[in-house]
């Protein structure tokens, strides 16, 4: 029988669904909410599905992991590359399952692509390709009959379409889950649905104004995978239950463009004005063509197929990043290859983050630019929109903090500080997102020894996986920044490690 189950919902927070489950609506999480402890579950700097998911099966701190968000930038090279499992420089909390001769079912782990090898199975979760895709290898053939597909945003269909792909997908996560369950043994199983963060994305306006066509897209989503779960727990029996977020959700109240920024102030320069894909995106626009719609062009199931047959993932991955934001304007790739970095001092390559490029006077220029960042404001209603920023030292810790962005930038709730450009320094359309992240996600547990229906405060991402090592009795390696949660045991148990 599984011991732990660990079902990852990616940007899950209470802060919206409670009001469903006080309604009834979502019995299954009713029912483990009075049965286990339950809160927030604060989230990693800077929040976003990479790293954060990493810092989950981790138990560290980025600065551990030697990669801070979902790109790397290399500042002597100015080379950009998206983070797939190895830039993580780290086992995940099941590698020392395995080391113990525990098994372990993985599914549609985010950043675990391409696959390593685990004791037992992993299908690997976004970002990822639809081929070479589990350990081991041959998994990915079973998976066939029923279709399942990792499914990279890109790859996806817009509007209703969409809609139905990802409840597909969201249902074989769990059949294959069942399958798998039914099939072997494990000790410790995990699955992820990531999918719900782009719903919570897209349909977070309508939600908002009870719209009639889409006001109960992401109710719906969440009843659904209520009663997914519902299943899935009815067949691992009881055994310890773990819900977990890499970071919440909230409503999104403006796009601030920090690199648009950075060019007015001086710091940024760019080749062109206007890079070639900019001004063929103006021109098509003057004509009456939506940028919308060129993206779905270039990003359609039909043509990212063809890609496949002729292009490397990197490059498909390039394309993808287009809409991994759904922002359907110059992304950082191409934003990339546009700067004059003769001129340069500092950049926005990651949501939140800057790189300082400029060794001249460092200290003093990293010193103006958090008072500066710190004192910008909305312009509809002049209040601040920035918490704090924060110097890379103040935030992370470990070998790879050389590496980190110099500045981090926390903003006051619902703010996007985000890394393309446009004409425009904001975006307050909050199309086509509506909703974006927040710092508190969801944390739940239950089991044998876990304390029944008490909320819990201050449970943080580092703390699950050596939480979840502490059930197996397994020492805490030093290096994890995380604490077992010992306050959701009913009784105290005794361990060496920590
Ligand atoms: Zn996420």
């Amino acid at each position: 029988m599984v011991k732990v189950l660990v079902i990852g919902i990616d940007g899950a927070s209470w802060n919206f669904i409670y009001k469903w489950i006080e309604k009834g609506k979502l019995p299954t999480f009713k029912k483990l909410m009075e049965n286990g402890v339950w809160g927030d579950l604060e989230s990693c700097v800077y929040y976003f599905t990479s790293p954060a998911w990493k810092c989950y099966s981790t138990g560290k701190n980025p600065g551990k992991l030697g990669a801070f968000s979902y790109w790397s930038f290399d500042k002597n090279t100015k080379e950009l590359s998206l983070n797939l499992s190895t830039s993580f420089k780290s086992r995940d909390f099941w590698d020392i399952l395995g080391n113990y001769g525990y098994k372990c079912g993985i599914v549609n782990m985010p950043l675990t692509y391409p696959p390593k090898k685990i004791n037992g199975v992993l299908i690997t979760g976004f970002p990822a390709l639809e081929h070479k895709y589990t350990y081991p290898p041959e998994l990915e053939k079973e998976l066939k009959r029923y279709n399942y597909r990792v499914g990279h945003i890109g790859g996806l269909s817009e509007g209703d379409r969409a809609l139905s792909e990802i409840r597909d997908m969201i249902k074989k996560r769990f059949l294959v889950s069942a399958h798998l369950l039914e099939k072997s043994h494990f000790d410790f199983f995990q699955v992820v649905i990531f999918y719900i963060d782009k719903i919570q994305h897209d349909y977070w306006k309508p939600m908002e104004e009870n719209d009639q066509l889409y006001g109960s897209v992401i109710q719906d989503f969440w009843e659904f995978i209520d009663r997914e779960m519902a299943k899935l727990l009815d067949l691992v029996g009881d055994c310890y239950v773990f819900i977990v977020s890499d970071h919440g959700f909230n409503a999104l109240r403006g796009v601030f463009r920090l690199n648009v920024w950075l060019k007015e102030k001086g710091y940024l320069h760019l080749k062109r004005t206007y890079p070639k894909i900019e001004s063929i995106f103006s021109f098509l626009e003057k004509i009456g063509v939506s940028r919308r719609f060129i993206v779905k062009m270039i990003t359609s199931p039909n043509l990212m197929k063809l890609l496949r047959f002729f292009v490397s993932g990197q490059l498909i991955f390039k394309v993808g990043e287009k809409v991994i934001s759904g922002e359907t304007e110059m992304g950082i790739t191409s934003l990339i290859e546009n700067v004059d970095w003769e001129k340069t001092n500092a950049i926005c390559v990651a949501e939140n983050c800057l790189y300082i490029l400029t060794s001249n006077d460092y200290r003093r220029y990293r010193d103006r630019l958090i008072e500066e960042i710190k004192d910008l404001r909305d312009p509809r209603t002049g209040e601040k929109i920035v918490k704090n920023v924060r110097k890379r030292e103040d935030v992370y810790r470990g070998d790879y903090l050389h590496l980190a962005p110099d500045l981090i930038i926390n903003p006051e709730d619902g703010y996007r500080f985000y890394d393309g450009i446009r004409k425009d320094l904001w975006d307050f359309s909050r199309k086509p997102w509506s909703g974006y992240h927040r710092l508190h996600g969801m944390f739940l547990a239950k089991g044998p020894t876990i304390k029944k229906g008490v909320r819990i405060d201050g449970a943080r991402i580092y703390d699950v996986a050596p939480t979840i090592l502490h059930i197996f009795g397994i020492p805490i390696p030093e290096d994890m920044d995380g604490h077992v949660l010992r306050e959701i045991f009913e009784v105290k148990k005794e361990s060496k490690s920590d």
